[in-house]
């Protein structure tokens, strides 16, 4: 097993995850986006299968140099709603604050690929974060503060700490949701030191866990994830839909039971967002559709995410999952068509 992480197409070579073919295509592509591969990450895969999903995820595909039009830099708009640097204050209770921009591992779907990595934006500096804190403590609207990036536990655990009790002195900050793929990517990272960082006096720490596939839920992962939940912190997911990698029902179902397993509430399963170089790894939103029809009703309740896409530009994040009801033919005054999830259509009678 690889002790370091793999940061170049050389290094990738060399541990036998990338052809010696696709050396110089592979090169360009790193050259725009980051590449990052723990061991962990790098022993998930099996490089006996062409089209192994945990390879799809983060080994750089020549597929990357295309953009299609309709893609863009900042898919979700965050600069647009970015008061001061580092923070995104989009919807009126909640802010994201992205402290680093730096990750375990990169994603070759991100959604900030323009803006994470050794060459994409810096972590906020000192000033910055004091300029930051003071925007949260002086719009007490803000119940939420989302810790992004990049992904926070990259942080040395004093920095995290520090954060975490910063934002907790906040009156009006009640809830500190921290969003990373630490736990799977990076399990060993995650140390009592690190979880007991992670605990704010008074106040409410969600973990989001980021994974895609069952595989990533390992044993030293879902050990990682109960040293999280056993110090009562309780823990939430986000999977992205992506094509090649978690694009069928058995595989969606599988992960959402692993995260539930693991006393993760599934919480977001996230079309991908337009970034550059990605259609490669996209879904039509008509496949994700049927995939929670197809998931509703062979899994649990509690295995369902709720399918979101975030509207391009910044107009936030809407669920765009199956609808299983429609008004009548006459009208709602005459009733309801509902839908069973076996395909039966039922009427439901008009409030009377
Ligand atoms: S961990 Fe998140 S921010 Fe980092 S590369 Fe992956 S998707 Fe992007």
């Amino acid at each position: 097993m690889t002790t370091d992480t793999l940061r170049s197409i050389a290094q990738l070579r060399n541990a036998g995850l990338v052809p010696a073919a696709q050396t110089a295509a592979l090169e360009q592509v790193a050259a725009r986006y980051a590449v990052a591969i723990t061991p962990t990450v790098a022993e998930l895969i099996d490089r006996d299968d062409p089209n192994d999903p945990i390879a799809r995820q983060f080994i750089p595909d020549p597929a990357e140099l295309a953009s299609q039009p309709q893609e863009r830099p900042d898919p979700i708009g965050d600069d647009a709603f970015s008061p001061v640097e580092g923070i995104v204050h989009r919807y009126p209770d909640r802010v994201l604050l992205k402290l680093v921009h730096t990750c375990p591992v990169y994603c070759r779907f991100c959604f900030r690929r323009e803006m994470v990595g050794p060459g994409g934006r810096r972590g906020l500096t000192a000033d910055k974060r004091d300029a930051a804190y003071r925007y949260i403590r002086q719009h007490p609207e803000i119940w939420e503060v989302i810790l992004t990036g990049g992904d926070p536990l990259v942080l040395p655990v004093p920095r995290l700490r520090a954060a975490v009790h910063t934002l907790a002195a906040i009156d009006h900050v009640k809830i500190i949701r921290v969003h990373t793929r630490m736990p799977a990517v990076a399990p060993e990272r995650i140390t009592a030191e690190l979880v007991s960082a992670l605990r704010a006096p008074g106040k409410t720490t969600y973990v989001a866990l980021h994974a895609n596939h069952p595989r990533e839920l390992s044993p030293a992962a879902r050990a990682a994830c109960a040293r999280i939940v056993d110090a009562g912190i309780p823990m939430l997911s986000q999977t992205v839909l992506l094509r090649g990698v978690n694009d069928d029902v058995e595989t969606l179902s599988a992960l959402m039971r692993a995260f539930v397993e693991c006393r993760i509430k599934p919480y977001y399963l996230h079309h991908a967002d337009l970034a550059p170089g990605t259609g490669h790894l996209r879904v039509s939103i008509e496949t994700g559709q049927q995939l929670m029809r197809q998931m509703r009703g062979r899994v649990s309740g509690l295995c369902q995410p709720a399918y979101v896409l975030d509207i391009p530009g910044g107009a936030g994040k809407v669920p765009i999952g199956p609808n299983y009801i429609s008004a009548a033919a006459g009208g709602a005054e005459q009733g309801y068509e509902v839908r069973a999830i076996n395909g039966g259509l039922h009427a439901y009678p008009p409030r009377t």
